[in-house]
């Protein structure tokens, strides 16, 4: 189902949104709205054909609902990350989904909001992500997000649950690092190495102090991390 509204010449390219949503009523206020925001929009009613479109279509954004036929929207989401595809993902959430909101942020979606939203509270949130994305390819390359975390590598700013966290230059490089090597296990030494610098005199113990740090930046529960884990006598690892 294609809904489109003419271009006129002389304005800026319309912006495409794939809206992944099985729900009819909801599918036609969202396009109905999206239409008259000067949107082009695309819709598709389940996972499979979803996922289908984001793959061979060249979208600037896609609204993506969890609960969907066929494939959830995680799964999507998952896919399409894993298969390279970098287009900004808003994941639409029945409420008091925390927890699912969570795994979509670490399934690589950019944003979400809650059933039931505010048309205005969405547009909002998509012209944040359009603002961030110069180009859709480079969205997803210059942002990571992990739990309530979203770190700008461009701007090279963190929010915190939607508010800015305060990192010094060291602390972001660190950060940087874990991201680049999420999984990987990342010795004291290796750190000192890569993020301080050969000409830097610090002893394993500076390493230790900036971890202590972005843990209580970052982490819910600094003296129980989620996310920069400590691998006892070997190093760090990045589980976000
Ligand atoms: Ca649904």
């Amino acid at each position: 189902m294609i809904a489109e509204r003419p271009a006129h010449s002389g304005e800026p390219a319309v912006r495409r949104i794939l809206l992944v949503e099985d729900e009819p009523s909801l599918v036609l206020t969202l396009s109905d709205r999206l239409l008259s925001e000067g949107y082009q929009v695309e819709t598709a009613g389940d996972g499979e054909a979803g996922l289908a479109r984001a793959l061979d279509g060249s979208f600037d954004l896609i609204l993506l609902d969890v609960m969907l036929p066929r494939r959830d929207g995680f799964e999507v989401c998952r896919e399409l990350r894993s298969r390279g595809v970098q287009v900004p993902i808003v994941m639409l959430t029945a409420r008091g989904q925390v927890v699912d909101r969570v795994v979509g942020l670490k399934l690589g979606a950019d944003d979400y909001v809650t059933k039931p939203f505010e048309m205005i509270e969405l547009l909002a949130r998509m012209e944040a992500l359009f603002r961030r994305a110069r180009t859709p390819a480079s969205a997803a390359a210059g942002t990571y997000a992990f739990g309530d975390v979203r770190v700008d590598f461009r701007r090279a700013d963190v929010l915190r649950g939607g508010e800015p966290v305060t990192l010094s230059a060291l602390e972001f490089k660190l950060l940087a690092y874990f991201i680049q090597n999420r999984g990987a296990l990342l010795s004291r030494d290796e750190l000192l190495d890569k993020v301080w610098g050969y000409d830097a005199m610090p002893t394993t113990r500076t390493v230790d102090v900036h971890v202590a740090s972005l843990r209580q930046k970052l982490e819910s529960n600094p003296s129980r991390p989620e996310y920069i884990l400590t691998v006892h006598r070997r190093g760090y690892r990045f589980a976000g």
